[in-house]
């Protein structure tokens, strides 16, 4: 499978070279030339394999032989360890639990894949690779997390002190080995500036392999297909209409989505949600894009004013808005609503939801109340764990989050990072200097 360059001014790449390096020489974003198509058959027998089988049946789809049979098999058992649960609230609306990982959030499945691909692929080279992060907390422990342990990669995670939350500092900063969390006096943007220097320094370059692990890099797309086709197996009825909804931020998780359905997957449609940052509903509602700045909510991780992933929904359907339409309903829902919704969710089916998810309720029960629909089933993503914003739902519910022990395992270690100030020559010092040590 080839990949092309949704600013198609770049040469298309392998699946190796759109992993490795990300983003496209042009700016665009990698899309797969082709989309792959399972037969009806397929997701008639789909009860006949595992998660991991059919994240194999998948991943091999877009990899073809770049990857051996063994060693894509061993890379989903290693990356994909942890389950997909659809949960039901009631006969006809579930919650799709992707919050089992390591970092208690969706993001874990891509970013373990990306890391052990290029683990795979680093493995065959006679030269080591380094990775440079900016993170405002989540993607940062998703990744760190995903790269730990892994032979012949290094890990930079830049995160902004003092302005990240206990939890996902500590998410950071107990990892060791060949993860090292640099403490930057500064901003967020500070830290992206930093790695963004750091890869147009052509003497950096020369000495070091660097690599991003970022959102956009299409590797992490790529298992995030698997758990639509996982969600779709566990739905008990499949007579009706099907739709899935998506709190989304950088439309990733939604891209992935749509893909899945391009593949053949049956779904009616899919519910984008997203918080008071609204570019996404608007563009979907009138046709134009209009990114802003985007703006602080309870749901923070989709707090995105000018989304990545549009360019390739775009590309995935031509440009065209009607189609786009086709496919995708998309709405909002405020604070005040996502924790209206917490409550009415808790007293209505017992369930604690976290307020991404709330936001995708609420936008789900929307959709369905305006039209009549008697025979449906729709799934609504649960992308993290509610006890990753216990302050908000203990504030709501009124009652106690239990951390999991995943969590709670690295609050008892001892915490090591590198403080640096926010100047570039002192961090391109200590990248040189961490090197002539190694
Ligand atoms: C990243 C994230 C989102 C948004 O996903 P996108 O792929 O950026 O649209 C939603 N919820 C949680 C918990 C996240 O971490």
């Amino acid at each position: 499978m080839k990949f092309y360059s949704t600013n198609r001014n770049s040469q298309s790449v392998t699946f190796r070279e759109a992993l490795m390096k990300g983003l496209a020489d042009d700016g665009g974003l990698y899309m797969p030339a082709s989309i792959p198509k399972f037969d009806k058959g397929f997701f008639d027998r789909l009860n006949e394999f595992s998660f991991k089988e059919i994240a194999f049946l998948i991943a091999q789809k877009f990899i073809e032989d770049e990857i051996e049979e063994d060693d894509l098999k061993r890379i989903i058992n290693e990356a994909i360890n942890f389950p997909a649960p659809v949960v039901p609230l009631d006969d006809n609306i579930s919650v799709l639990e992707l919050f089992h990982g390591p970092t208690l959030a969706f993001k874990d499945f891509g970013a373990r894949f990306m890391a052990k691909t290029m683990g795979h692929f680093i493995s065959r080279e006679n030269r080591g690779l380094n990775i440079l992060v900016a993170t405002s907390g989540d993607t940062g422990s998703a990744v760190a997390n995903g790269f730990y342990n892994i032979p012949g990669i290094n890990v930079f995670i830049l995160f902004p002190k003092g302005k990240v939350s206990y939890i996902q500092e500590m998410q950071l900063t107990t990892l060791d080995g060949n993860v090292t969390a640099l403490e930057i006096d500064g901003s967020f943007d500070d830290c992206q500036r930093l790695v963004k220097s750091a890869f147009v320094d052509t003497e950096l370059n020369k000495q070091l392999n660097l690599s991003s692990a970022n959102s956009i890099n299409f590797a992490r797309l790529l298992p995030q297909m698997f758990y639509y086709f996982e969600a779709f197996k566990q739905i008990e009825n499949k007579t009706g209409e099907i739709f899935f909804c998506v709190p989304s931020g950088n439309l990733g998780n939604l891209t992935a989505g749509l893909i899945a359905k391009e593949m053949g997957l049956p779904i009616s449609k899919f519910i984008a949600a997203t918080n008071a940052n609204t570019t996404f509903a608007e563009f979907v509602k009138n046709g134009r894009f209009v990114p802003r700045d985007s703006i602080l909510t309870l749901s923070n991780a989709m707090d995105v004013g000018n989304p990545s992933n549009l360019a390739r929904i775009q590309s995935l359907y031509s440009d065209n808005i009607e189609l786009i339409r086709e496919h995708i309903y998309s709405d909002s829902a405020d604070d005040d609503v996502t924790a209206d919704t917490i409550r009415r969710v808790y007293k209505n089916y017992k369930y604690v939801i976290d307020p991404h998810g709330a936001v995708g309720f609420y936008v789900t029960n929307f959709f369905l109340s305006t039209r009549q629909i008697k025979n449906y089933s729709a799934v609504i993503l649960e992308t993290a764990h509610p006890a990753k914003f216990a302050d908000v739902i203990e504030k709501e519910l009124n009652i106690k989050i239990e951390l999991p022990e995943r969590l709670k395992n690295c609050l008892g270690k001892e915490k090591k990072s590198v403080s640096l100030s926010s100047d570039y020559k002192e961090f391109k010092r200590y990248l040189f200097e961490k090197k002539n040590n190694n």
